[in-house]
C-alpha cells in the first residue's frame, strides 16, 4: 500500500480523496502499455529481460542499503516504472522508509517545484512522470494540478463539469454556491477562444456532503470552510508553479527534438550533396517552407531521430528517387517556361512585322506563326541556355513572314477545298493548283459552327420559321475569321501540344478543331441564281468580280407586280433570301437584274442610309492591341476604356479587317417606282 501520510491528510477527506485516486492508478496500471514495457526493458540490466521471475527477483535479494543507493541515482521517470515491474520491486519501493528514493529521484530532475505537503512523493511522481490519463490509461500530457489528476480529454469531458451539482435539490442552493467558491474552476479549452468553466463532479459532490453534514453546526461548518479555503489556496499557488514548470520542459523537450531534427536534416543533405544532388537541393531555397513537396518536409527527413549509417541506407533509396522526380520535374518545368518565353517572343517579332502591312497584305493572326516550320524549330530548340534563342533569333527570321502566310494559305485552303461538294470537282478546272480558284467563286460559301448564333442575318420578324440557317462566310474571309482563333481544349496526343498547351488562354491557331467550318449548300444556291440572273456564268464568276461589278438586283418575291420594289446588292441579296425565302437550283428567274440608271437610283437611296445611321452598328474595325471587332462607333470607347486610348490613330491602335460579315451596308432598299421617276425627272 502507498504510504498515506496521516498526519498530512488532515486537511480534510478531499485531500485522501484525491490521494487516492493517484494510488488506485498505481495499482492499475500494472501492465503498461507495449510501447513502455519496451523502454522499462531496455532500461533494466540486459539479465532482467528474462522476465519477472529472473534475474529481477535477484535484485530484490539485493540488501536494502545497496538497493536503496543504486535507485537514489534514477530519474522519477524511472523509479515509477520500477515500482510497476513487479510487486517485490512495488512493494520495497512503497514502503516508507524508500521514501528517499522518490524524494533523491524528484531532486535528480531540476526545476521541478517541491512536493506539496498533500501529496505523497510517489503520489506526486506519478502525476507528474507518468504519460497515461489515471482514468483510462490513454496517453496524454495534460495534468489538472489542481486535482491532481492526469487525464485526457475525453476523461476531462467525462470527470468535470460546468455544473456538477445539477441535479442536487434547490433547498441547498446557498450551499452549492459555497462548494462552487471553493473548488478552483478549470478552463475546458486551453488554447481556444471560447472557453468554459468546469469543476470536478465527484469532489463537488463530496464537499456538498461535508457541507450539509455540518450545515447545523455554524462554527464547525465556518471552520471546515476556512480550512479548505486555505487548503485550496495552496495548491492553487503550487499549481501555477507546475504549469509553469511544464510548459517550461515542453519547451526544452520541443527544443531538444528541433536541435535532432535539424542535425539530421543536414546530415541527409551532406549525404545527398555527396551524391550529386547539390543543385536540386539548392532549388529548393526561395520555395515556400511549409510546402509538402520540399525534401526538408519529407517525412524521412524531418524525424527527431539521429541519423545513423544504418538508418542512412534504409533510407537513401528513397531519397535518391525523391531527388530524381524534383530534378526531372525542376527540368520539365523549366523547359515549360522557356517554350511560353520563346512563344511570347515569336508572336510580338510577328505582331511588329505585320501591323504595317496588315491593311494591304494579307496575314494569318501572329498565333499561326507559332506553328510554321521556321519559328516552330526555334521554339522547340532543345537548348537549354537561355541566351540560344532570344528575341533576336526571331527578328533574324521576320524576312520569312509574308512566304511563310503564303505557304499558310495555300495548305489551308487546300483543306477548305476538300469541303466543297464532289460534283464541283467534275468542272474542267480539276486538278492541280487551279483547282483553288475554285474557293473564290462567287459560289462559294462556308459557315462557322462556332458563330452560328451571333454575327447573324437578323432574323425576320413574321415570316416562316424555317430552321436556322448561319451566316454565310466567304473564302477570303473564312481564312482571317476571329472565332477560328477562339481556344478550344488541346489534346495532348496532339504532335504540337509542347507550343499549343503553352498559348495564352485567348487565342489558338486557326481552326485547331478542324470540324467548325462547313461548306454553306444553301448560300451556294442562292448565289449561284443570283449570279446567272446578272447574266454572269456561275461555273467561272469569282466573288470579286462580282464585287466589282457592284450589280442591284430586285427580289422579284418580294415585289409581287407593285410599284415598290425591295433592291439589293448580290451578297445582301443572299441574306435577305436565307431570311425570307426558300430558294431552289435554278431559281434566277426569282431575282431581276436592275438597268443602269435604276442602278443608279438605288445607291443614292443607299447613301442615304449612312445618314440615318445604320452603318454605326456595322463592327468592321479591329482592335489591334486585342483583335477585337469593334463598329466606328464603338472603336473609341472600346479603346478608351479597355485601352486607356484617348486619341486613337487608324495606324497602330485599329485597322479595317478581313473578317468582315457579307451582311453589311449597304442595306436594301424599297425602290418606290413613283419617287424613282420624280427624282428622275429632277
Ligand atoms: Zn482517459
Ligand atoms: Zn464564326
Ligand atoms: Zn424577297
Ligand atoms: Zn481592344
Amino acid at each position: 500500500m502507498l504510504p498515506r501520510r496521516s498526519s498530512r491528510t488532515s486537511a480534510g477527506t478531499l485531500s485522501a480523496l484525491e490521494g487516492s485516486s493517484a494510488e488506485s492508478t498505481m495499482q492499475s496500471s500494472k501492465r503498461p502499455p507495449k510501447k513502455q514495457q519496451k523502454i522499462q526493458n531496455a532500461d533494466l540490466p540486459e539479465t532482467s529481460k528474462r522476465g519477472r521471475g529472473g534475474k529481477l527477483r535477484k535484485l530484490t535479494e539485493m540488501p536494502l542499503d545497496i538497493l536503496f543507493e543504486i535507485f537514489g541515482e534514477l530519474n522519477p521517470f524511472d523509479v515509477l516504472n520500477l515500482a510497476r515491474s513487479s510487486k517485490a520491486l512495488r512493494n520495497i519501493l512503497l514502503r516508507r522508509s524508500a521514501v528517499s528514493i522518490w524524494k533523491n529521484a524528484l531532486s535528480n530532475f531540476s526545476g521541478l517545484p517541491a512536493c506539496p505537503v498533500y501529496l505523497s512523493e510517489p503520489q506526486y511522481t506519478n502525476l507528474a512522470f507518468d504519460r497515461h490519463c489515471h482514468s483510462c490509461s490513454a496517453n496524454t500530457q495534460d495534468v489538472y494540478w489542481e486535482y491532481n489528476i492526469r487525464c485526457c480529454s475525453n476523461c476531462f469531458n467525462r470527470l468535470f463539469s460546468r455544473n456538477p451539482l445539477f441535479n442536487k435539490s434547490i433547498s441547498s442552493r446557498a450551499l452549492v454556491d459555497r462548494v462552487y467558491g471553493l473548488l478552483p474552476a478549470l478552463p475546458t479549452n486551453r488554447r481556444g477562444y471560447h472557453v468554459d468553466h468546469v469543476r470536478p463532479n465527484k469532489e463537488a459532490r463530496c464537499l456538498l456532503d461535508r457541507l450539509e453534514k455540518l450545515q447545523n453546526d455554524e462554527t464547525g461548518l465556518n471552520q471546515f470552510i476556512e480550512e479548505q479555503r486555505s487548503h485550496f489556496q495552496q495548491v492553487k499557488a503550487h499549481a501555477r508553479l507546475c504549469d509553469r514548470w511544464q510548459s517550461e520542459v515542453a519547451r526544452q523537450r520541443a527544443s531538444e527534438l528541433n536541435e535532432i531534427r535539424k542535425r539530421r536534416k543536414e546530415a541527409i543533405i551532406s549525404k545527398l550533396r555527396d551524391l550529386g544532388w547539390g543543385e536540386e537541393i539548392d532549388n529548393e531555397r526561395g520555395s515556400y517552407r511549409r510546402s509538402r513537396t520540399l525534401l526538408i518536409n519529407h517525412p524521412l527527413v524531418r524525424q527527431p531521430k539521429e541519423l545513423t549509417e544504418r538508418i542512412w541506407n534504409n533510407i537513401k533509396p528513397t531519397l535518391v528517387e525523391l531527388m530524381i522526380n524534383k530534378r526531372d520535374a525542376r527540368l520539365k518545368a523549366e523547359w515549360g517556361t522557356r517554350v511560353s518565353a520563346r512563344i511570347r517572343m515569336a508572336i510580338s517579332v510577328v505582331d511588329a512585322f505585320i501591323r504595317p502591312r496588315y491593311t494591304d497584305q494579307w496575314f494569318p493572326d501572329s498565333v499561326d506563326f507559332c506553328l510554321i516550320d521556321e519559328f516552330r524549330a526555334l521554339i522547340l530548340d532543345p537548348s537549354t541556355d537561355d541566351s540560344t534563342v532570344t528575341e533576336a533569333s526571331f527578328k533574324d527570321i521576320e524576312s520569312c513572314i509574308p512566304d511563310a502566310a503564303g505557304r499558310w494559305r495555300l495548305s489551308q485552303s487546300r483543306s477548305l477545298l476538300e469541303l466543297l461538294p464532289e460534283r464541283m470537282n467534275e468542272d474542267a478546272t480539276s486538278q492541280t493548283d487551279d483547282a483553288l480558284t475554285r474557293l473564290e467563286l462567287a459560289t462559294t460559301f462556308f459557315s462557322c459552327k462556332e458563330c452560328l448564333g451571333r454575327d447573324m442575318v437578323p432574323q425576320s420578324k413574321n415570316k416562316s420559321a424555317k430552321k436556322k440557317e448561319p451566316h454565310p462566310i466567304t473564302y477570303s474571309r473564312i481564312l482571317t475569321h476571329n472565332c477560328l482563333n477562339d481556344p478550344s481544349p488541346v489534346d495532348d496526343e496532339d504532335p504540337n501540344f509542347e507550343i499549343l498547351s503553352r498559348l495564352s488562354i485567348q487565342k489558338q491557331p486557326w481552326h485547331l478543331q478542324g470540324d467548325l467550318v462547313k461548306f454553306h449548300r444553301t448560300a451556294s444556291i442562292i448565289a449561284h441564281n443570283v449570279v446567272t440572273a446578272c447574266g454572269k456564268d456561275p461555273a467561272v464568276t469569282t466573288a470579286l468580280e462580282m464585287d466589282e461589278q457592284d450589280f442591284r438586283v430586285e427580289c422579284r418575291r418580294c415585289s409581287k407586280g407593285g410599284n415598290s420594289r425591295l433592291v439589293m446588292t448580290w451578297t445582301m441579296a443572299i441574306c435577305h433570301s436565307i431570311e425570307c425565302h426558300s430558294e431552289k437550283k435554278g431559281g434566277s428567274r426569282s431575282w431581276i437584274l436592275l438597268d443602269d440608271d435604276d442602278a443608279k437610283k438605288v445607291k443614292v437611296l443607299e447613301a442615304a442610309q449612312v445618314e440615318e445611321g445604320k452603318h454605326q452598328l456595322f463592327k468592321d474595325f479591329r482592335c489591334t492591341r486585342c483583335g477585337r471587332l469593334q463598329s466606328k462607333a464603338g472603336l473609341s470607347e472600346h479603346l478608351r476604356y479597355s485601352h486607356a486610348i484617348l486619341r486613337p490613330a487608324e495606324e497602330g491602335d485599329f485597322s479595317k479587317h478581313h473578317d468582315v460579315p457579307i451582311y453589311r451596308p449597304p442595306f436594301a432598299v424599297c425602290l418606290n417606282m413613283e419617287d424613282a421617276n420624280t427624282n428622275a425627272d429632277d
